[in-house]
């Protein structure tokens, strides 16, 4: 069994980020900007949107937090994106979800500029990642495939399941794996809650990716032997064993699945930290107009 250690290609990807933007620095060029929409404060909330100022830190980004009430109006938050979508010193930016009830995320998301959604969620990005055009790909998939290709771990005609079919895992990660490339052209089952015999549909998978928010689903006997198990699942749950009194459980019982797995990734330190990078990844793309050329 080999762990997929991601915080390790986080920080590898976050140095090669960092070399890369201080040779822009030399060069005079316009260091990337990332900004991040934050609605209320729901401590998960926080909690992501400071580790993605702290990576901008990292590497010499430069980064803005724009902060609102829970009972902003939708209309405030609509003009701050058309702001941002016009602002040449953003290269990209975010808007960080779950959104309060009265705010359609949907209608949030549509106004970003396909050109600086660096998060993907756009159904511009969504539907040319589809058909193979380039695009910005959500963060946690984008990062999932990162780390198949730097563990060269084969997908060309495996078997692939996929549990959860969410537009921002589920979904893309199907796709992705499926999809006439490198890594990729496996074959692709995407499960949910009304699949009929999950346990049979998981054990016949080379690759699982669990993405289903179900704390320790996942175990052994639902995985094959020497299957590569990618855990994207972050559930806390409390604990007296550790000082803030929480932990993150993820979607594997990873003790004993990691016993049958050849790879598998960990929660924390496995699929997390790579979706940060990815979200760093598709800001210098921005800057460079490497997506949508300036
Ligand atoms: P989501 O929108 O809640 O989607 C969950 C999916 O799992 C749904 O498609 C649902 O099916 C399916 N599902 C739920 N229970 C199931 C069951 N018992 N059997 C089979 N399928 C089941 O969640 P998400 O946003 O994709 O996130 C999934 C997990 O990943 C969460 O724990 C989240 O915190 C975590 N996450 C982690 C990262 C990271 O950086 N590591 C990033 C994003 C999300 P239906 O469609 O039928 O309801």
């Amino acid at each position: 069994m080999k762990i997929i250690d991601g915080k390790k290609i986080a920080n590898d990807i976050k140095e090669e980020i960092a070399q890369e933007v201080a040779a822009i620095r030399e060069a005079g060029g316009k260091i990337p900007h990332l900004a991040a929409i934050i609605v209320g404060h729901d401590g998960a909330s926080e909690t992501y949107v400071g580790h993605k100022e702290k990576a901008c830190n990292q590497v010499g980004f430069n980064s803005t937090v724009f902060r609102f009430e829970d009972d902003v109006a939708e209309d405030t938050l609509l003009r701050r994106v058309h702001d941002l979508n016009e602002d040449p010193e953003i290269d990209g930016f975010i808007v960080q979800l779950p959104m309060p009830k009265h705010i359609s995320e949907q209608k949030i998301i549509e106004a970003i500029d396909p050109k600086k959604d660096v998060d993907g969620f756009h159904p511009i990005n969504l539907g040319r990642m589809v058909i193979g055009l380039p695009a910005y790909i959500s963060a946690t998939p984008a990062g999932i495939m990162e780390l198949i290709k730097r563990y060269n771990i084969e997908t060309l005609g495996k078997d692939v399941v996929v549990i959860g079919r969410s537009n921002i895992v589920g979904k893309p990660m199907s796709i992705l794996l499926g999809q006439k490339a490198n890594p990729g052209n496996a074959t692709v089952t995407m499960c949910h809650s009304r699949t009929k015999n999950l346990k049979e549909v998981v054990l016949r998978a080379d690759i699982v990716v669990a993405a289903l928010g179900r704390a320790e689903f996942l175990t052994a006997d639902m995985v094959k032997e020497g299957a590569t198990v990618i855990d994207v699942g972050i559930t806390r749950v409390k604990s007296d064993k550790t000082k803030s009194g929480w932990k993150l459980l993820g979607d594997v019982k990873f003790d004993e699945v990691a016993e049958k797995a050849e790879y598998i990734t960990p929660v924390p330190g496995g699929v997390g930290p790579m979706t940060i990078v990815s979200l760093l990844q598709n800001t210098l793309k921005a800057s460079k107009g490497e997506i949508y050329p300036k």
